[in-house]
């Protein structure tokens, strides 16, 4: 089981508490509690993707939430430490949020460097009230060469198993090198490949 760390950004209002409640009990809640300070949960992943690993790979997650209000902004990156993944949040129905995309991203990265970065709209289930469109977003994760971008509702439970999903996909290709002698994935930790045994530099 490979254990990681997930941290979310985003301004206050966007939805991280209800894009994490939705993701770990699959469930929604209307009137959430504005979360103080930092609470976290567990959500498991199972890669199955054959071009990344020859059987399934378990992931678990740790999601770290944090209240996006600015007087705790400055604890941010001692809650980013060891994190592998960032998803950053914006509301599509609220420029502000993401105006404030950039505040979030340069926090997130000027803590954790190689972290990888995921550009998360949510709250598309409001179409009509919809100000930010998928082309200014995809804009936006070009210019900061973000790892990918999706669309999400909480509400109505889109995209968001599909952003665990791919997050842990990256993270577990990431992880894994191929061996030379048979030609598996295994962990880049170890020094003998898991499936034939041999080592990965030289020819024992
Ligand atoms: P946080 O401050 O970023 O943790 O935001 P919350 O998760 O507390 O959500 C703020 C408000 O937005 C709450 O009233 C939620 O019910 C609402 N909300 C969150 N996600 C969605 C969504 O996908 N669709 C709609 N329509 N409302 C949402
Ligand atoms: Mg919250």
């Amino acid at each position: 089981m490979i254990k990681l760390k997930i941290v979310i950004g985003g301004s206050k209002g966007v939805g991280k508490t209800s894009l994490i409640r939705r993701a770990v009990d699959d469930r929604f809640d209307s009137d959430t509690m504005s979360t103080i300070g930092v609470e976290f949960e567990v959500k498991t992943v199972t890669v199955t993707d054959t071009s990344i690993s020859s059987g399934p790979v378990p992931v678990q997650f740790s999601i770290w939430d944090f209240a996006g209000e600015n007087k705790f902004r400055q604890l941010f990156p001692a809650y980013c430490s060891g994190a592998s993944a960032a998803l950053i949040l914006f509301d599509v129905t609220d420029p502000n949020s993401f105006q404030d995309l950039e505040n979030w991203f340069s926090l997130i990265k000027g803590a954790e460097k190689d972290i990888i970065t995921c550009l998360i709209a949510s709250k598309v289930d409001l179409v009509d009230k919809r100000k930010i469109s998928t082309k200014q977003a995809l804009r936006y994760k070009k210019k900061r060469k973000m790892d990918f971008y999706i669309e999400t509702s909480a509400k109505e439970g889109t995209g968001i198993q599909e952003a665990f999903d791919e997050i842990a996909k990256i993270l577990v290709s990431r992880s894994l090198q191929t061996c030379p002698h048979c030609g598996q994935k295994y962990s880049k930790n170890l020094i003998l490949c898991t499936n034939c045994g041999k080592s990965h530099n030289n020819n024992k």
